[in-house]
């Protein structure tokens, strides 16, 4: 394939990709988006394997059938829950491509490089090391975070703000060091202090802010693959890590304000100070429960004209969204209004619960976002809450020490009543209390999400 061909081929696959983007803004055109993403990948590996710079096919092949048999292997085991610990070890990985591209580049520099082209061809090398070295140990320790194995509490070092500050000054330094000498030593200095920032930077986050620093991630991961493209001279991997970087922005941004998070705030780290424990500041248990059977849950639907059902990490965890849509759809038979009400952090990432929905073929219409159903719980007979915990917290409106205070969530509570199912007392991923099970209005169904819907199910089927 000569060069021509394929940078007609490298357009063609841009524009897949942005038809890709706009696909996935929607659930009803992701499947389609997600296809012309697959179509313009295919097409850019062949476009790029059988192109001009690729001279020796044996390294090639054997890098591609390791990579894809790890990547199959790895879909196919992952369990939906896990997905955003897989999400985060892929964006790691590249962060260590940007870093080995980078050193690769410096070891092997394109011949004939003068005067300013060189400058900035060593400019480029020092930015996606930094950019590559930063994904990449952030990556893990987000990974870290999110599977357990590392706490979820942030570390907060004495002069934190202080110890970035500094790191990034002496950055600065050897980059002044390095682009005139050429010298190894400073690209190697920067290069750990870019990991020790990764780290640094996502072990001071807080369990709770955890979502906002998975798509900020993400974005770095786009950040690092431009500057590989911009490294190995390959306009595509340029835009699509525009395409990635921007996109995760947005996305990041977009959760800030879900959460009502100061982006820059949670960068810097130290908010959801709780994560993973029991808050010390945010209510105590207030009193009693009042437990239900599935018989009695069942009366309650059977009388309601209106019901609104909260999906969250529970119903993934049971994969319950199926019978929870039978339900629905034999309410729905009997006249009763229900819908769906989808917080944005809703499970373990974004769309989680619309990829669930979508999955047992509940109708888009009646799934609703937040800011588009938080209104209508008063005049809501029976609220049924599925495995979900901090988006229909209270406190997060109630309790300015929460460290969820201030996250909009789904008003739950204003409902004339609400069912929550969940196995136990036990708290959500912020590691919070929640006074609305303390309610008065409110009635606990204990069991795993699953066994009790199929239970009221059968019982509202007899
Ligand atoms: P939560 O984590 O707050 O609560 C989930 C609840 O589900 C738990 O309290 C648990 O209680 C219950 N549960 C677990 N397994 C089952 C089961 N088999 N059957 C029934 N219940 C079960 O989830 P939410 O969806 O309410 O909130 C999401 C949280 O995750 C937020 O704090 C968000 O910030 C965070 N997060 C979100 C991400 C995203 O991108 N969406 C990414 C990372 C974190 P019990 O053990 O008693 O059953």
């Amino acid at each position: 394939m000569n060069e021509g061909l394929v940078s007609i081929t490298y357009i063609g696959a841009t524009s897949l990709f942005i038809l890709s983007l706009g696909g996935l803004s929607d659930p009803e055109t992701a499947r389609r988006g997600n296809f012309y993403g697959i179509f313009g990948m295919t097409i850019a590996i062949l476009a790029t394997v059988f192109g001009p710079q690729v001279t020796n096919y044996v390294p090639v092949i054997i890098s591609m059938v390791i990579g894809a048999a790890i990547g199959i292997y790895a879909a196919t085991r992952v369990k939906m829950t896990e997905m955003p610990e897989l999400v985060a070890l892929m964006h790691s990985l590249v962060g260590l491509a940007a870093v080995l591209v980078g050193f690769a580049s410096f070891m092997d520099p394109p011949a004939n490089l003068l005067g300013a082209e060189k400058t900035i061809h060593l400019l480029e090398i020092f930015l996606g090391i930094l950019i590559g070295a930063v994904t990449f140990s952030g990556s893990l320790v987000a990974f870290g975070k999110l599977s357990g194995k590392i706490s979820g509490k942030p570390l907060l070092l004495p002069g934190r703000h202080f110890i970035n500050l500094a790191g990034l000054i002496v950055v600065i330094f050897l980059a002044q060091w390095f682009l005139p000498s050429e010298g190894s030593a400073p690209l190697f200095l920067m290069t750990l202090i870019s990991l020790a920032f990764g780290v640094h930077m996502v072990m001071a986050i807080g369990g709770a802010d955890m979502p906002v620093v998975v798509s900020m991630l993400n974005s770095y991961s786009g950040w690092a693959a431009a500057a590989t493209g911009f490294m190995l001279s390959n306009d595509l991997l340029i835009v699509v890590g525009a395409l990635v970087g921007s996109s995760g922005a947005i996305l990041s941004s977009i959760m800030c304000r879900a959460m009502n998070r100061n982006f820059l705030s949670v960068i810097a780290g130290g908010f959801g100070t709780e994560g993973g424990t029991v808050a010390t500041g945010g209510a105590a248990p207030a009193g009693d429960v009042k437990p239900v059977t599935p018989s009695e849950a069942a009366d309650l639907l059977r009388s309601a004209k209106s019901v609104i059902i909260i999906p969250g990490y529970g119903m993934a965890v049971a994969q319950a969204q199926h019978t929870v849509f039978e339900i629905t759809k034999l309410l729905r038979e009997r006249n009763v209004n229900v819908r769906f009400a989808i917080h944005p952090v809703a499970g373990r990432m974004p769309g989680h619960m619309n990829v669930l929905l979508a999955e047992a073929r509940v109708p888009y219409d009646i799934v609703l976002e937040m800011d588009e159903i938080n209104k209508d719980f008063p005049e809501t007979d029976v609220v049924i809450v599925i495995g979900a915990n901090d988006i229909v917290n209270p406190d997060a409106q109630d309790d300015p020490n929460s460290p969820i205070a201030g996250m909009p969530v789904l008003e739950a509570w204003k409902a004339k009543t609400s069912i929550v199912m969940k196995r136990s007392m036990a708290s959500g991923y912020a590691g919070v209390d929640n006074p609305l099970f303390y309610k008065e209005n409110n009635r606990m169904l204990f069991g795993d999400a699953k066994k009790m819907i199929d239970e009221v199910f059968a019982i509202l089927k007899s």
